[in-house]
């Protein structure tokens, strides 16, 4: 028996007037979604615990099969993970976002762009290499990660900020948290110098000449000490791979055990390589019981608040990556049980994640059909929860649902 979990983050969404109040999964072409939800059982699932920010981290985490309430030490130390850092028990990582700030009268600053324009990560690596020349301290590291995410690596004790994801002031007054780090000199001497640094810095001028955002200040955010979880073999037996172009997720399979698959031209957007994705898991399979799937693009599209884009990546998600595994496993002969969900709701008018609990695919090649004869969707999920009176799955008794462990108890 084979076991996959295809995410596409960020696909829930909620009604929108401009689609005669449907969403952007019931307008989208999704016809290997529709026919699993109809041949398999649809849920919901609770993957963001109540009072938990409905991070991708967290999400992902319950999707893997992790309690939150007992795993979860943060966003950073995950990435930092995938990125080959180890973290020794007295440090702590904190994401390090590039982004654009600017100045305003009465002493605001907004958020203008959570990412520098998406820079590259050519550009991104010269100016964190300037930044750790320039801010470098027995305390303090920059290592460089991908495009706009970096990590900062803390030496000892920090001081409790309530530090906050930039995503989430996309285009609003950030001067709130930023005085949070200013209460402690050696933060605010930080900022200042980073941000004397990124100001003055050849990358940034040619940015601005070209029309681009610069990348003229750091975000630090999502920090945390290691995390320790037992792997998917200790807990399941299960030998897996997981496959997403995001340090995140990839930081996340690390801690779980999980073999990480570097699949060429996987950018996390649009222009991604689903075709390489599918054709990686297939071939995982092959040598292995377990594989994650992981697409970032229909996110990127939310927090961007671009309609058509998140559309076509949802259907990207269905015909390159949920097609083509779902024939090919077939094709193959080997039973199979696969999950497809999303790790959270991205909705486009509030362009940043909510902890609604998502609509869940679970399909069995052995299996018959629960009778459920709607397509995928945030509202089919609903009807079909309140249809079978399920109750609630949460995030991670997904994995024990996807083996049929909870059957043995
Ligand atoms: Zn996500």
């Amino acid at each position: 028996m084979k076991y996959l979990i295809l995410v596409g983050d960020g696909m829930g969404d909620l009604p929108i007037a401009e689609l005669s109040n449907r969403t952007p999964l019931e307008v989208a072409n999704t016809p290997f979604l529709d026919s699993l939800c109809r041949q398999g059982e649809l849920f919901l699932t609770h993957t963001i615990p109540d009072g938990y920010p409905p991070g991708s981290d967290v999400a992902n985490l319950s999707l893997l099969g992790y309690k939150p309430e007992e795993y979860y030490t943060g966003r950073a130390p995950l990435e930092a993970a995938a990125m080959g850092i180890t973290l020794s028990p007295e440090q702590t990582a904190f994401r390090c976002n590039l982004v654009t700030l600017a100045p305003e009268a009465d002493n605001q600053v907004r958020m203008i762009d959570y990412a520098a324009g998406h820079i590259s990560s050519d550009e991104s690596h010269q100016l964190i290499a300037a930044l750790e020349a320039g801010c470098a301290s027995d305390t303090f590291h920059f290592h460089a990660g991908v495009s706009y995410r970096h990590i900062l690596l803390v030496q000892g004790d920090y001081p409790q900020m309530n530090t906050v994801p930039p995503h989430d002031f996309t285009g609003k007054d950030v001067s709130a948290p930023l005085a949070r780090y200013r209460e402690h000199p050696q933060w605010a001497a930080l900022l200042d110098k980073a941000s004397a640094i990124l100001a003055v810095h050849p990358i940034n001028a040619e940015r601005i000449a070209a029309g681009k955002n610069p990348a003229n200040a750091i975000w630090l955010w999502g920090e945390g000490k290691l995390p320790t979880m037992p792997t998917l073999t200790e807990r399941f037996g299960l030998s897996g791979s997981l496959i997403s172009a995001v340090d995140l997720l990839k930081g996340l399979g690390v801690n779980a055990g999980l073999s990480i698959i570097n699949v060429p031209g996987a950018t996390g957007y649009l222009d991604t390589n689903y075709e390489g994705k599918a054709q990686a898991a297939l071939d995982s399979l092959r040598s292995q019981d377990f594989v994650f799937v992981h697409v970032e693009a229909p996110d990127e599209a939310g927090h961007q608040g671009l309609l058509q884009d998140k559309i076509q990546a949802i259907e990207d998600f269905d015909r390159k990556v949920v097609g083509p595994i779902f024939q090919g496993l077939q094709e193959s002969g080997e039973n199979f049980r696969l999950i497809a969900t999303m790790d959270h709701f991205t909705p486009l008018c509030l362009r940043t994640h909510t902890d609604k609990p998502v609509p869940t695919i679970l399909y069995d090649s052995q299996q018959t059909a629960s009778g459920c004869n709607l397509p995928f969707s945030e509202k089919s999920g609903e009807a079909e929860d309140k249809r079978l009176h399920n109750g609630m799955a949460n995030g991670e008794l997904l994995m024990e649902k996807l083996l049929e462990r909870h059957k043995n108890g």
